[in-house]
């Protein structure tokens, strides 16, 4: 056939498949997971377009995915009526991996399987996860609209290149034909397959239908029936009520909608009532995506209007600073052709906003009241981004402030201390919260202002994040005790430090009045003002910058930035 076109991989579909098929085999059945998400997706993606071009239901608008499997060919295929790919989409959708954090995710492997096998399921297996068992890929497609002569074959044994021909396929959508590996024959099983799909898919909300299966009790072997059965639950997950949805139920959803290998770390669902109604299940993942910083990336809750599905990443349904958080938001008020235009505009929608994020802070809030290890991983993985919280969400500050964790000189370089727990440490008299800023842990660590706090046992607070500035301009103090920086001003320790101190420094200022004014004459105009400081044990001196002036470490960052 002239017209059958034979293309290569890009190079990192090679490398992810190569590793894919070495380190994920211990987990091999999950491609049926990934074939089955897919195929919802590509129903989903029919329905929202349906809502303004109801002509690409023609030929059926019962949305569905089924299961099949020949033994004497040795396939299982994975066949959906959704949206279907073009020939140009097939290309681009199976044969590249069109990722934000793509570059990041090659440059951390390491050639350790285990270590590699968790990075590939951090970074998403998908489509790719085929040829862990399948020798030979081949995918039927007929995108939604076009006639049953412009559908596709798409074929690849995955050892780089694909070939891509014109095919005939009589219904909407896409089969996927597996065609498996030497020693895979366990999977051409209904009880196998239906275990698989019971485990990983049950939440998928579209009929999952196979043959049905019956004993032959004269053959004494099982034979398959023309009838059709459905094979999960069917219903979306989260319409169910909480006492039918089993922890397993909630990780394997999430891993659907998030499209993360890993369970989450919590979640919460609810059904909201009153003037805006909407249900809303989101999930709090273990660990940063490879795309967390990059402006351009995806949001991940998709809304949802009364089931069906209209966006992925909304990013109006929550505010910025929770854009880690996962899941799904199914509005009863919203219409069906909602654009994002309408929802930067809707009450309703700033309504879920604001509902949701609550529900969000209550969420951690319980993690770090109840759940503390939790709550660590939490941190680790997006404390960074909540600080962004304080500057961007007034309404919520307080409860935000109470969330954050630093590093201490009394905790060390973990971020685990809470202002309640700083609080709850102060000495006797102290009526400040101090902290020092630094590029670095070490550098915060080792600076000489902290001198005179550490021999008074007095803790600062360590702040080393790039926001940490920022954040610190939102947060000027804390159960009425205000935030002072100890390399700024003149530092006043009040209560804290005692009268024979006091005296000495009295004595002390006097004796070295001369000094001073001779180091003021010779630095001139270079500095604002020469003090003699008593914050200092070890060091001879130290510079330091006005209360109300920029600290040294924001000028820095400002400069590396070009300001
Ligand atoms: P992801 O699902 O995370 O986007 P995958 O590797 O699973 O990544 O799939 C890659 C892409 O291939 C999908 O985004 C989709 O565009 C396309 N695709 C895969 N399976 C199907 C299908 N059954 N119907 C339509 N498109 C599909
Ligand atoms: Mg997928």
């Amino acid at each position: 056939d002239n017209t059958t076109e034979t293309l290569g991989f890009q190079t990192e579909v090679k490398q992810l498949l190569h590793l894919m098929i070495h380190s994920l085999y211990s987990n091999k059945e999950i491609f049926l997971r990934e074939l089955i998400s897919n195929a919802s997706d590509a129903c989903d993606k029919l329905r929202f377009e349906a809502i303004d071009h109801p002509e690409l239901l023609e030929g059926g608008a019962d949305l569905g995915i089924r299961v099949l499997f020949d033994k004497a060919a040795r396939t299982i295929t994975i066949s959906d009526n959704g949206i279907g790919m073009s020939r140009d989409e097939a290309v681009a959708n199976l044969g590249t991996i069109a990722r934000s954090g793509t570059r990041e995710f090659f440059s951390r492997l390491t050639g350790d399987k285990q270590k590699d096998a968790q990075l590939i399921g951090q970074f998403g297996v998908g489509f790719y996860s085929s040829f862990i068992v399948a020798a030979r890929v081949t995918v039927l497609s007929r995108r939604a609209g076009l006639p049953a002569d412009q559908a596709i074959r798409w074929e690849s044994t995955g050892d780089g290149e694909f070939t891509i021909a014109p095919a005939v396929k009589e219904g909407r959508g896409t089969d996927v034909v597996l065609t498996l590996r030497e020693g895979e024959d366990g999977f051409l099983s209904s009880w196998r397959l239906r275990e698989i799909l019971r485990r990983y898919s049950d939440h998928i909300s579209l009929p999952i239908r196979m043959q049905k299966e019956e004993w032959d009790a004269e053959k004494s072997e099982s034979v398959l029936k023309d009838e059709e059965e459905t094979v999960n639950q069917a219903s979306a997950l989260w319409t169910r009520s909480k006492s039918d949805i089993t922890d397993e139920q909630y990780a394997e959803f999430y891993k659907h909608v998030a499209h993360d290998f890993e369970g989450p770390l919590a979640w919460t669902h609810n059904r909201v009532e009153g003037r805006t109604e909407y249900t809303q299940l989101l999930y709090v993942p273990r660990r940063a995506p490879f795309d967390m910083w990059d402006r351009n990336k995806k949001n991940g809750v998709s809304l949802y209007v009364r089931r069906v599905f209209i966006m992925d990443d909304a990013e109006q349904l929550l505010p910025g600073y929770l854009r880690f958080v996962r899941g799904v938001i199914d509005s009863a008020d919203l219409p069906l052709n909602v654009s994002r235009e309408i929802l930067q505009e809707s009450r309703d929608v700033r309504a879920i906003r604001e509902g949701s994020a609550k529900r969000v802070l209550g969420l951690l809030e319980d993690l770090a009241e109840n759940r503390k290890e939790d709550y660590a991983t939490f941190w680790a993985a997006f404390g960074q981004v909540l600080k962004e919280g304080v500057g961007e969400d007034a309404a919520n500050i307080e409860r935000i402030v109470r969330l954050l964790r630093f590093a201490s000189t009394h905790a060390g370089n973990e971020q685990t201390v809470s202002l309640a727990d700083y609080v709850s440490r102060m000495k006797d008299g102290q009526d400040k919260i101090y902290y020092v800023t630094a590029e670095t842990f070490a550098a915060a660590n080792s600076s000489p202002h902290l001198e005179i706090f550490r021999k008074k046992g007095i803790e600062v607070l360590l702040l080393t994040d790039r926001v940490d500035e920022w954040m610190l301009s939102f947060v000027t103090e804390f159960d009425g005790k205000p935030l002072v920086s100890i390399a700024k001003g003149g530092l006043d320790l009040g209560a804290l430090a005692d009268e024979d101190e006091k005296k000495r420094q009295n004595d002390v200022t006097e004796e070295f009045k001369p000094l001073v004014e001779r180091l003021k004459t010779a630095l001139g105009e270079r500095v604002h003002d020469v003090r003699v400081s008593f914050r200092l044990v070890d060091s001879p001196s130290c510079v330091v910058v006005d209360e109300q002036d920029m600290s040294q470490h924001l000028q820095r960052l400002l400069r590396a930035a070009g300001q």
